[in-house]
């Protein structure tokens, strides 16, 4: 579902990403933690597009996000994304933060597009909030309502960024729970976290980065047992 090959990008002289190559396999969950700066976030905001790359490729259910020209915005639209910062619109309910991209992008109508911003919505239990602006609800509250917002798209692939790093311990868990129901449908994930927990539940697969290289990338058993690299074990060591 999301291939990566050899890809390589830098600012100036300044190299963020060094030959960095992986595959996320349909239905498989991948979690990619490492130290901070080691281009986490920059390396999934290249499978969606967000951030340009010099060299490689990257491909997307077949797709090369590089040239994907035109279709740029229709592959954005499958390839769900969850920041840090919720990034909700503050100025919008959170129905018409559901809806907006909805009648937008995928050109739904208002009713259609209400009609799956409701769903959503229910399956993230915030049903009673529709009508709130996001400055009303609790940080996990929003960050729920900003999985549902990119669900609303029906994504093909969802990449989540540090997605309880801002919240209040606990609040976490109930993000925690959202995204693992979700792995345990079937969607195919790439979640950069430190919730080590989460990751020994729910993903195949630990990719380690560090400097701009992915160290080590494993089955999540090996990874855990016995990560192979020095950082690794330096990193592990010190988080859990
Ligand atoms: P991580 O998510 O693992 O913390 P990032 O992908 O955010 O790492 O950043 C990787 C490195 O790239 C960091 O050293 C960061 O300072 C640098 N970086 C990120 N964005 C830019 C930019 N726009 N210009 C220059 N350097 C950047
Ligand atoms: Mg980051």
């Amino acid at each position: 579902m999301i291939q990566i090959d050899h890809i390589s990008k830098h600012y100036g002289a300044f190299q963020v990403l060094t030959d960095c190559s992986t595959t996320v396999s349909k239905g498989e969950v991948v979690v990619v933690c490492g130290p901070s700066g080691s281009g986490k976030s920059t390396l999934i905001k290249c499978v969606n597009g967000l951030e340009p790359f010099q060299a490689g490729r990257i491909l997307v259910n077949g797709t090369s996000v590089g040239d994907a020209g035109s279709s740029l915005p229709k592959l954005r639209s499958q390839v769900g994304m969850v920041f840090q910062h919720f990034e909700l619109f503050p100025h919008l309910s959170i129905i018409d933060n559901l809806t907006l991209a909805q009648k937008h992008v995928l050109k739904r109508s208002t009713a259609e597009a209400v009609d799956k911003g409701m769903k959503l919505l229910e399956r993230v239990g915030l049903t009673a909030q529709a009508a709130k602006s996001p400055g009303q609800l609790s940080g996990g509250q929003q960050q729920r309502v900003a999985i549902a917002r990119a669900l609303c798209m029906d994504p093909i692939v969802m990449l989540f960024d540090e997605p309880t790093s801002a919240l209040d311990p606990e609040m976490v868990g109930e993000v925690l729970d959202v995204m693992t129901e979700l792995a345990q449908e079937g969607m195919t994930m790439m979640c950069v976290t430190h919730e080590m927990g989460f990751a020994r539940r729910v993903a195949d697969r630990v990719i380690f980065m560090d400097a701009g290289r992915i160290v080590e990338d494993r089955p999540k058993q090996d990874f855990f047992d016995h990560p192979a690299s020095e950082r690794a074990q330096q990193f592990l060591a010190r988080i859990l």
